[in-house]
């Protein structure tokens, strides 16, 4: 096992307006995930859902509220700064908006080589390698961000990200800022990555579609909770939960911005009672509104699965 994590938890306080009283948000609420070496994982819910919240939990960029994350096997739920930092270059995080990620003030090799100056390795001979990996000809080295198109800064982000030999890539929405041609280039890539170094992947995306073509299992979040977990085709070729069910309907094309469904999310700061999903759930019965909200049970979170 790669990765694992156990009830983690993230709550933010709210401050209080002339309209509102202070109060609690849980962006995240008692998600478990396991990742084997070299698998693939995708998270997928709407805008809001806590998902990008999950992958900054694991990475320990910000603080639990509650939980245990075990990476290779260790403990690094309470690692002070300093231990983290070796065990950082073993779990990369890749950006949703390449261009905000680059700093426009290093050409790409430098920002290639960035990482590897920071562990005290020498990035000469290893930057042109990375640059061919993520196909990008050895001209590139000395561009700068904004002579780069959007594919072409996402993948300078990769290779940045490959340059410390990493066991697992964390990829938020990796493609959704791109051209649809672009997107199925990237996750070309990104396959091939996988396949060739043995990564394991925590794919992030509203898009099932995009998730389906690089990941094997999947983990659908609703208001920051698990609803749905499983292998992807079974989840896919027969969703058990509602949600599921509707994210489906709305599968947008690859390249499509975010999923539309019926009804407005609800503000996670006054979740609804019972199961959360319920005032846009068409099959809710009254149990469902009063009810305790469900817990994953075999791999789904409804009442009535
Ligand atoms: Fe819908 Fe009820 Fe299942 Fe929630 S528990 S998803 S409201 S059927």
């Amino acid at each position: 096992m790669l990765l694992h994590a156990s009830g983690l938890a993230k709550t933010y306080a709210t401050r209080a307006t002339a309209f509102r009283r202070a109060s609690r948000v849980a962006a995240v609420a008692g998600v478990d995930l396991s990742l084997d070496k070299g698998g693939a994982l995708g998270v997928v819910g709407e805008s809001g859902c806590g998902k990008s919240t999950l992958a900054r939990l694991l990475l320990r960029l910000i603080p639990l509220s509650a939980g245990r994350i075990l990476f290779e096997g260790r403990d690094i739920t309470a690692l002070p700064e300093a231990a983290l930092r070796p065990l950082r270059a073993r779990m990369q995080l890749i950006h949703q908006n390449p261009s905000a990620a680059l700093d426009p003030r290093l050409s790409v090799a430098d920002a290639v080589a960035e990482p590897l100056r920071i562990h005290g390795h020498d990035p000469r001979a290893r930057v042109p390698a990375l640059l061919a990996e993520v196909g990008l000809p050895g001209d590139f080295l000395h561009r700068y961000p904004h002579e780069l198109s959007g594919g072409q800064k996402q993948r300078v982000c990769i290779a940045r990200a490959l340059a410390l030999e990493p066991r697992l890539l964390i990829l938020d929405e990796p493609t959704s800022a791109l051209d649809v041609s672009v997107q199925a280039q990237v996750l070309e890539l990104l396959e091939g990555l996988r396949r060739q170094r043995g990564l394991a992947y925590l794919f992030i995306s509203h898009n099932l579609a995009v998730v389906r073509q690089v990941c094997e299992q999947v983990a659908v979040m609703y208001l920051g909770r698990v609803v749905e977990q499983g292998a992807i085709d079974a989840v896919l070729s027969s969703p058990r939960h509602p949600y599921t069910r509707a994210l489906l309907a709305s599968v947008p094309r690859l390249g499509g911005g975010g999923v539309v469904l019926e009804g407005d999310a609800p503000n996670p700061a006054a979740p609804p009672s019972g199961c959360p999903f319920h005032p846009r759930c068409a099959v809710a019965r009254e149990a469902c509104r009063e009810g305790p909200a469900p817990v994953l049970r075999h791999g789904v979170a409804c009442h009535l699965a």
